[in-house]
């Protein structure tokens, strides 16, 4: 094995973004002498770093031209690629196959070309783009995936509260014995139910994003959002996004209270969202309802209005939900199977309910963001294809599902019903958290079906959303506000 330090061709460049991410850039050339030797590029990782990204490419491949990447950080070996892969990343929790997730150390880290072949008289150009990323940059685009699964604005349809052997999720094995369940088979049942967008929460831990970094480029018609469920002893909450560790240790010393915890999410910049609020919390499940004193919920962006099949139940977090709605809060009301076996039987299965999200593509910022600004319905039976969009107009302004509209007393606001799918089924207007009679008895004829109402403005703050019902009764869409004359935007 021989090893050549190569100085002489090897140049850094460095790129600014921020004034936290930054990129830096290694190129040079290789030439025969280089021919069945390692070259190391040795770059600086400063402090702070919590992943390393790289981006490798090099020309002569049509003369046989054969480099292959390994990395070494300031203390052990991370990886090798060989000639399998050009880009690849490392943080602390997970990692291309091939590397190895861990502590990003600052120091030199070298990334490593083996030169297999290279032939007399050939020069090659080699160029690494090394994006180094901080916890705290504020994210674009998805963990996993590098670019968007689609593009375009539309409903997405998606579980965001499911559980795998990373924490309690169990299934049956070969042999018929209850085991923690391999996460692929969580993967699996949302493609089989032909989902967008899954988010796994598992309880604390971050040990299941290295799963889904290998997963993703597999499945990709199926975003897999990084979650997990911050299990405290006074409630459960999702935190969306972040990959870092996040103290979940409420009522510890590191995590005095509940204000702590939300000040580690908002610095990752994570989507917070209470679980089950409404749950008993007892010995059979410590911690299951919301019972965080002094919970300050302006900083609460979701709330988990429907667990499984909870939502008309004494236990939806519905009613809660509106509560908070009429304190004069904007939170999104989204919906999680909380699936804890990935071949349980469909009633308590994986996009039951279905959280539909209308985002700018598929991708983890996208849909982040969509849910934040409450574009967002919940299919409680999580069909693939029941719709409902409403837009108020009000002057010349519009708003849809989760917008604020301004409407001074003696406006008229124009509501229009957008449902798809929904054939016999009827619309229930909720103002303020009461049914109203506006739509009353107005079934919906026809799989493509408009309504629409006037409602004339008091001037003062009000909100007001659709549920839909079967003909039975049951609820099978949960809208979520648009909001009139909304004092304080998140
Ligand atoms: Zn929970
Ligand atoms: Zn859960």
């Amino acid at each position: 094995m021989k090893f050549l330090a190569q100085t002489l061709s090897l140049l850094v460049c460095f790129t600014f973004f921020t004034s936290q991410a930054q990129d830096l850039t290694l190129h040079g050339t290789l030439t025969r002498a280089n021919h069945q030797t390692y070259v190391e590029l040795p770059f600086t990782v400063p402090t702070g770093i919590s992943r390393i990204s790289v981006d490798f490419s090099y020309t002569g491949r049509e003369l046989h031209t054969t480099i292959d990447l390994g990395l070494f950080d300031s203390e052990r070996f991370r990886g090798w690629s060989g000639g399998n892969k050009h880009a690849f990343t490392v943080s602390e929790s997970d990692a291309t196959p091939s590397y190895l997730p861990g502590p990003i150390r600052p120091g030199t880290w070298k990334l490593i070309l083996g030169v297999p072949n290279l032939r007399e008289g050939v020069t090659s150009t080699y160029e690494a783009h090394i994006h180094l990323s901080r916890a705290t940059d504020i994210p674009s685009g998805s963990t996993f995936s590098a670019a968007p699964l689609r593009s375009g604005p539309a409903w997405y349809r998606g579980d965001l509260h499911m559980h795998d052997a990373h924490s309690d999720g169990s299934c049956q094995s070969q042999a018929g014995q209850k085991v923690p369940c391999p996460l692929y088979k969580t993967v699996e049942a949302a493609t089989a139910r032909g989902l967008d967008f899954i988010a796994i929460s598992d309880h604390n831990t971050t040990s299941h994003f290295d799963a889904m970094q290998e997963l993703q480029p597999y499945f990709d018609r199926l975003l897999l959002i990084p979650a997990r469920e911050i299990t405290t002893f006074d409630g459960h909450a999702n935190v969306f996004g972040p990959t870092a560790f996040i103290d979940f240790r409420l009522t510890s010393p590191s995590v005095p209270d509940l204000n702590h915890l939300l000040d580690q999410v908002e610095s990752l910049h994570g989507l917070i969202s209470i679980n089950h609020p409404s749950q008993p919390t007892g010995e059979a499940c410590m911690g299951c309802g919301w019972s965080v004193p002094n919970t300050d919920y302006r900083r609460i962006p979701a709330i988990e209005a429907v667990n499984g099949n909870n939502a008309e139940t004494r236990i939806s977090g519905i009613p809660f939900w509106q509560a908070r709605l009429n304190e004069g809060l904007r939170i999104t009301a989204i919906g999680g199977s909380d699936n804890h076996n990935a071949e349980a039987p469909p009633a308590s299965n994986v996009g039951h309910p279905t959280t539909v999200v209308y985002a700018k593509e598929l991708s983890e910022t996208s849909i982040l963001n969509a849910i934040r600004a409450g574009h967002v319905f919940i299919d409680t039976e999580g069909t693939k294809d029941r719709t409902i969009g409403i837009t108020a107009q009000a002057n010349a302004t519009t708003a849809i599902m989760g917008d604020s509209i301004k409407a001074p007393a003696g406006q008229t606001v124009h509501f229009t019903l957008h449902m798809l799918h929904l054939e016999g089924a009827h619309p229930e207007i909720i103002e303020d958290g009461e049914p109203t009679t506006l739509l009353a008895s107005s079934p919906i004829t026809g799989p493509d079906a408009e309504k629409s109402f006037d409602l004339p403005s008091d001037g003062k703050h009000h909100w007001l959303r659709v549920n839909i019902r079967s003909n039975t009764g049951t609820l099978l869409l949960v809208g979520n506000p648009i909001y009139l004359n909304l004092l304080t935007l998140r």
